[in-house]
Formats: C-alpha cells, structure tokens, sequence
C-alpha cells in the first residue's frame, strides 16, 4: 500500500513527486509512467523555453507560477548543472495594428514587477540582426533548457529519496474503496491512499476512470515545427516571438534556438485527430469522435474558424508556414526550413466552447486531477508541483 499514486511521469507528474517529498519525507510515492521512458510526450516535444511570465493576465495561477517558476527553474539547472541559459527574448510587432497589442504586454510585464524594456525597431536589430519589424519589447529574464533533462533529474532525486518509478505502467481502472483505491494497470494492481492524476493529454479520461466530472475535455492540438538548416542557423541568435493573438493561449509560431544549437521555428495550432499522433495522418476513432460529438468543440469552430483555417492551410503548406516566418525575419526561404518533430498540446476545452487557459486542479476525496497544465507548465513545474502538495488536505 502506497500513500501516494502519481498517474503521469511528465515534468508535472515528477515535479509531483519531488514536492511530495519534500513535505511528507516519510511517505510511500510511486509514479507510474505508460510509456518505456519518462517524458514521452508533451515534455520531451515541446519548445524547451522558460518562459518569463510575460504574458499571463495577473492574478492567474500561469502568472504567479510562472515568475517564480522562471527562477526556480533557473535555480535548479544551476544546482544541478542541467545545460541552460538565460538569453533573453524580442517580442516583435511586425503590423500596426500589434502595436498597442505589444504596449500591452509591456505593462503587464511591468505590473507584474518583470523585467522588461521597449525598445526600437534599431535596437531589436541590434539583440536580433535580421528581424525586420516596427517595434519590440525585450524580456532579458526568458532562457532555453531541455526539459526532458531536467525531468531525468526530478526522477532521479524522488528515487534516491526513496520513491519508486514504474514505467510501462498504464492505470486502465481506478477502484475507489472508503480508505484505500485500487489502481489496475498492465502490470498488476496498486494500492494506494491518495492519487494525483497528471496524465497530461489523457488526464480528462483518468478523472473519468475515477467517476470525476471534471467538465472539461482535453482537445488535442498538434503543434508542427520546421528547423533551419545548419547553414541558416546564424539567421536567430536566441528567441524571436510574434506578438500572440490575444484570443488564443497558443503565442504563435517563433524562431526558438534550442539548448543543442538547433533552431527551431513553430508551433503552429491544429486539431490532432489522435491524442499521441504526431504526424498528420495518424488517426484514432475514438479520440476523433470524442472531439466531433463535444458541443464544445463546434462552439470553439464557430468563434474562431477564421484562424482555425489559417492554421490548417499552415499546416499543409510549407509556403504558408515560410510566409508566417517571413513577417519575423524575411530574409528565411522554403529551402531554409526543414520539417522537424512534432508536440501535442493537451488543452482542455469547456462544453461553452471556453479554452481553459489557466492551470486547472481539481480536487476529489483522496484525490487531485491536474486537468489542464498547458504551456508554460514545463517553466513553472517546481511552483505547480509544490501548489499540487499544498492542496492535499
Ligand atoms: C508544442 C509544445 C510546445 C511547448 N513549449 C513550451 C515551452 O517552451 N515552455 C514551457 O514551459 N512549456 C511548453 N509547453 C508546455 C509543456 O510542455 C507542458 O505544459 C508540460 O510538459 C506538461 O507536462 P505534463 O507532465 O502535464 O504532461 P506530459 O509531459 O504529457 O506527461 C503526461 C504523462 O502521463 C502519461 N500517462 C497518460 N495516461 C496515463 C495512464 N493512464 N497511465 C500511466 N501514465 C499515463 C503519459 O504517457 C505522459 O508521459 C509546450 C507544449 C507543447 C506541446
């Protein structure tokens, strides 16, 4: 019998562990993982940004997190020599119309007590040679880090302080007894006093295995990259952001330079027809029409079909993408970019049609589902895994 279950071995679930840790030394924690290695999906496919918290309206729990999460983030790559750096970003307005979207976000920046300067279409130029633009905001406090690393090392410290790590391990039923609940997985069943479900892109069907309805469901949204060619590397020194459409919690597609030199240019925003299908083709029936019968979602469709259909034409075509591109740095061209690997959002929507944008917990006897922990929840795991802890009653 395990005091506590963790469902998902992503950064949220591990970050889980190592807070359940830190509060209760004594306690049993198992965190079981479906896939052969930890960090399987969204977090080892994703950006590899840490993010500054720029963004996030105050008062939300992505923009408290997220500040402090930025430099707890910071804290532990430099306590456990994880490869990172602290670059900075450029927020650019390339139309008009961006400008007071970009005035925005400066003094949200500033209301939150960032770090972060308005500077001139010249002076972008001089942090990011070839971007071309008419004003930007530069955030000095943004980084790049592999989060895949980084969960290696929350694995590692949660099993030396004696918690334990099954993978290959997938919960297909949860049995709730008046003092226990009974995990049944692939391997056998566990037992166990309390369970955090952080399954990431599955976590609404696990709230439903444990007779929770959470309201919400969890839309797939694939986000496709291409990556320059070595040759055109030199087109980004660090991290250049479009400013994002205040509508949507996705920032739009942006040059990201990753940890291992590579630079990388998405995500875009698509409908994935399969919860894990990575290329455009894959599909499943069950997740298909799962998302096709939710009155959610064809609220979502009607609100926003218009950019709805910009990212598909993106997504089927190159020269669409490269046009995006091009609004940040004109001088990138079809034969610079070549498709790289994909990630899958796992963002729940509500049946009004609402993308979730906040972090969503919710709480159950003896339980808590992490419902939604979209981007920056990779940034902010060490803030997110210990609000998850405080929440045990
Ligand atoms: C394209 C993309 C770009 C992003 N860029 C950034 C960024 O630059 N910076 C940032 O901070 N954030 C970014 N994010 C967001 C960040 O990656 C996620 O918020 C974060 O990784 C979520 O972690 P998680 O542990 O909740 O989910 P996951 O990493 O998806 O982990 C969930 C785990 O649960 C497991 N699981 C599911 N069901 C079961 C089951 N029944 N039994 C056992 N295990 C199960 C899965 O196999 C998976 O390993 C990005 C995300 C994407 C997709």
């Amino acid at each position: 019998m395990y005091n506590f279950a963790i469902i998902g071995g992503g950064i949220v679930g591990l970050s889980t562990g190592m807070a359940l840790r830190q509060r209760y030394p004594d306690a049993s924690i198992i965190v079981l993982e479906k896939e052969a290695c930890i960090a399987s999906h969204q977090t080892g496919r994703n950006s590899g940004v840490i993010h500054s918290g720029i963004y996030y309206p105050s008062g939300s729990f992505k923009a408290k997190f997220t500040s402090v999460g930025n430099k707890s983030m910071i804290d532990f790559c430099r306590t456990y020599d994880i490869p990172h750096e602290v670059c900075g970003k450029v927020i650019v307005a390339t139309r008009k119309k961006e400008l007071p979207l970009l005035d925005n976000l400066y003094q949200r920046g500033l209301e939150k007590k960032l770090e972060v300067k308005k500077i001139s279409s010249q002076e972008v130029k001089e942090i990011e040679p070839y971007v071309n633009c008419l004003a930007g905001v530069y955030v000095p406090t943004s980084g790049i880090v592999d989060y895949k690393k980084v969960s290696q090392k929350y694995s590692e410290l949660i099993q030396e302080q004696g918690g334990e790590i099954l993978l290959n391990t997938k919960v297909e039923r949860i049995i709730k007894n008046s003092d226990s609940q009974i995990l049944e997985t692939n391997q056998g069943t566990i037992k166990t006093n309390f369970v955090i479900n952080c399954a990431g892109l599955y976590s609404d069907r696990v709230a439903q295995l444990a007779q929770v309805d959470n309201q919400v469901k969890i839309v797939p949204f694939r986000g496709e990259y291409y990556e320059l060619i070595p040759e055109k590397r030199y087109l980004v020194k660090n991290l250049i952001y479009p400013v994002p459409n205040p509508d949507f919690p996705f920032l739009g597609v942006h040059f990201t330079r990753m940890i291992d030199g590579s630079v990388h240019a998405g995500p875009n925003a698509v409908l994935s027809l399969k919860r894990e299908g990575y290329e455009k083709t894959d599909f499943n029936l069950r997740d298909f029409a799962e998302v096709m019968t939710y009155p959610g979602f064809w609220k979502l469709v009607a609100k926003h079909a218009d950019e709805g259909i910009k990212e598909m034409i993106r997504s089927f075509s190159k020269a669409a993408f490269v046009h995006s591109l091009q609004q940040l740095i004109p001088e990138v061209t079809m034969s610079d970019v070549v498709v790289s690997k994909s990630g899958i959002r796992a963002q729940a929507l509500e049946t009004n049609g609402k993308l979730v944008n906040d972090f969503l917990i919710i709480q159950d006897t003896q339980a808590l589902h992490v419902c939604n922990a979209p981007s920056p929840a990779a940034t902010a795991s060490l803030e997110i895994g210990k609000a998850i802890v405080s929440q045990i009653p």
